[in-house]
């Protein structure tokens, strides 16, 4: 077998190796299962340096012999080095032809020495992933890259015994993740790239023939904008609040920095979730303190930083001519910020994509180039129909289908879900894929929490979900209560990690369980909207059980009692169950509760409406509110 040719996205931060193969690109892990290789490098002498997780984590112990950033001083002069990277300015040496070097344990290393280590590691972690030899690989590199940067990372991969078949930008890159460029589309695009220390916009112009199919047209940006002054900005909060609590500080303190600023990323982190994030830190004085930030105080604490990320998108649009925008894509561990997300679709007035992991999209595109390099494109990113039907998960396991397999993209359609459970707040969104009836027999894409419907008795609150899968092939899921008009969506690239032959056999399965599989679903459904139905009788009943008659009473209980012994039977054991008796049981108790109704009505005229109680509870959707309850 020929050695594979890997993507590899180098970065300032963190690094990453990703193959493609016809089921898509996927980043490989090590042995651990971590997929980001943190691109720190400790050298020691007379060992082998210490790369990734360990150099990063120790870093603060070790400073002397420790590189972390290495990429900003890639093919640079020592004479502009200082001023291109002053954070590293007391390691920079100058190096052999005026280049600038670290100087780490008695030597002087070029950045791409450093930089060799980490693609050396890489190497290793896809060797050993893909179980045969790597020895050649597209690298990526920022669009602002000059030729002797690009050529000082032709010279780290060489050194790690890696043939660089090509340097590609990391903007390309992205929008290879995405597909884009690959269907013979053409539009306009950004890409809005926000990590750990550098911040980077570019516009780019995907034409829809020709070799290169993806034009950088402009690029603006910050190389030292990013997560890690985020991370500073939060610190900096946080000591201000130590202190104005009544604490000293020890600013002197290496170790306590480093334990401040890892507050402040998990509080940040934690925020890309959640409203509120609760910090605790041991102090220096040897108390603790422990203190909750809102998503609002963080947002107005980061608010500057993005709005200068918001001005380099200015730049870069008027660079390019004022182009109508069709899509950002978004690219870096710091776009999972929500504030950023928003910043990003209102400068390019256009949606966001955010469906590809942003700490991956870059070395997933490295692996789409790299596959049409060796003519082993993955037509499964190109597919112009949907493979297999999208749906969510409904009460009792049941998959309401969506989007039907074979639609042409783009497709989009809708439905009316409601809650399970009296004053349910929040559904829990599960996005499957596949043909068979059951979710256990599907392939999840993604879960979303819709959180934020008004408390109200079961199956009145009324969910719009919508599924659209737009010209690109990228499925986004929106969620809508249409009385609040609370609103949630996810974005998935839907055809991911299956190969044409999994299609064929999900389908070959699909037809084989077709007729136990519908007998589950409906039984699944009959279920759903029996016991909703058995609640209601049961609320009403202690309400106006004095206004009936006794034995119209027990008559009803009796049905009730019946149909609820079909539902625990059909929850057990839905092969053992005739769905056609137990749909006629469920109508004929629907029909036999019509005094019930009246009744009830007749007294809720009488009395003042009253509320119903205001929990907290997470349930799954039902299905077609409209239709049997
Ligand atoms: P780089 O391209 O510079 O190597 P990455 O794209 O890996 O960097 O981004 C790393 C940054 O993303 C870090 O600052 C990290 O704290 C930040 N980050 C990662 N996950 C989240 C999250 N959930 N919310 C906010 N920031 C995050
Ligand atoms: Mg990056």
């Amino acid at each position: 077998m020929r050695d594979a040719i890997v993507g590899i996205d180098l970065g300032t931060t963190n690094s990453l190796v990703a193959w493609c193969d016809e089921s898509g690109p996927r980043v490989l892990a090590d042995a651990d299962g971590v997929r980001m290789l943190p691109s720190a490098v400790r050298f020691v002498r007379g060992h082998a340096p210490v790369v990734g997780h360990v150099a990063r984590r120790d870093a603060h112990l070790h400073r002397a012999d420790t590189v972390l950033g290495a990429k900003r001083l890639m093919g640079r002069g020592h004479a502009e080095a200082r001023s291109a990277a002053p954070e590293l300015a007391p390691w920079i040496v100058e190096g052999v032809r005026g280049l600038a070097a670290f100087s780490v344990a008695g030597r002087a290393l070029l950045p791409q020495e450093v930089g060799a280590e980490v693609l050396r590691r890489l190497r290793a972690i896809a060797e050993r992933a893909l179980g045969r030899r790597v020895a050649r690989a597209v690298i990526t590199v920022p669009a602002y890259f000059d030729d002797g940067q690009r050529e000082a990372t032709r010279d780290a991969a060489r050194l790690a015994g890696l043939e660089p078949v090509r340097i590609i930008n990391e903007p390309t890159a992205a929008a290879l993740a995405y597909g884009l460029g690959l269907r013979g589309r053409a539009e306009t695009v950004a890409v809005y790239d926000f990590g750990g220390g550098t911040f980077d916009v570019s516009i780019l112009d995907i034409s829809a023939e020709g070799d290169d199919v993806v034009r950088v047209i402009s690029t603006a940006g910050d190389t030292h904008l990013g997560g890690d002054d985020i991370d500073a900005a939060v610190a900096g909060h946080l000591a201000a609040r130590i202190v104005a609590d009544g604490h000293g500080l020890d600013a002197a303190s290496s170790a306590w920095r480093q334990a401040l600023l890892d507050a402040a990323e998990g509080a940040k982190v934690a925020l890309s979730e959640r409203a509120s994030a609760s910090v605790d830190l041991a102090l220096p004085d040897g108390t603790s303190w422990s203190a909750s930030l809102t998503r609002a105080d963080f947002e107005t604490i980061i608010g500057p930083l993005v709005a200068r990320t918001v001005a380099c998108c200015r730049t870069a649009l008027a660079d390019a001519g004022h182009p109508q925008v069709e899509r950002v894509v978004m690219v870096g561990g710091s776009t999972r910020i929500p504030l950023v997300r928003r910043a990003a679709a209102e400068a390019f007035r256009a949606e966001v994509y955010t469906a590809v992991d942003p700490d991956e999209t870059v070395a997933l595109g490295a692996a789409v180039q790299a596959s049409l390099l060796e003519g082993r494109r993955s037509d499964i990113l190109l597919l112009d129909v949907i493979p297999l039907s999208l749906g969510i998960e409904t009460v009792g396991g049941a998959v309401a289908k969506i989007l039907m397999r074979n639609q042409s993209i783009p497709a989009r359609a809708t439905e009316m879900f409601s809650t399970s459970v009296d004053g349910q707040v929040s559904i829990s969104i599960h996005v499957l894929q596949g043909e068979r009836e059951m979710v256990a027999d599907c392939r999840s894409l993604a879960r979303f929490e819709f959180r934020g419907i008004p408390p109200m008795p079961a199956g009145i609150p009324q969910i719009e979900v919508e599924f659209l899968v737009d010209a690109n092939g990228i499925l986004t899921v929106s969620a809508r209560e249409r009385r609040s008009g609370v609103n949630a969506s996810v974005q998935v690239v839907p055809t991911w990690g299956l190969t044409r032959e999994e299609i064929a056999g999900m389908e070959r399965d699909a037809l084989t369980h077709a007729r136990e599989d519908m007998h589950r679903h409906r039984i699944a459904d009959l279920c759903a909207h029996a016991a909703l139905d058995l609640k209601w009788i049961g609320e009403a009943l202690a309400r106006v059980r004095d206004a009936l008659d006794p034995a119209y009473v027990s008559d009803l209980e009796s049905r009730a009692g019946a149909v609820a012994a079909m539902v625990e039977q059909g929850r057990g054991d839905a092969a053992s169950c005739d769905a056609d008796a137990f749909q006629r049981a469920k109508e004929e108790l629907d029909r036999f509760s019509m005094p019930l109704h009246e009744a009830s009505i007749t007294r809720t005229l009488r009395e003042h409406a009253c509320e119903g109680p205001q929990v907290t509870v997470s349930g799954k959707a039902v299905r077609g509110t409209a239709e049997g309850t």
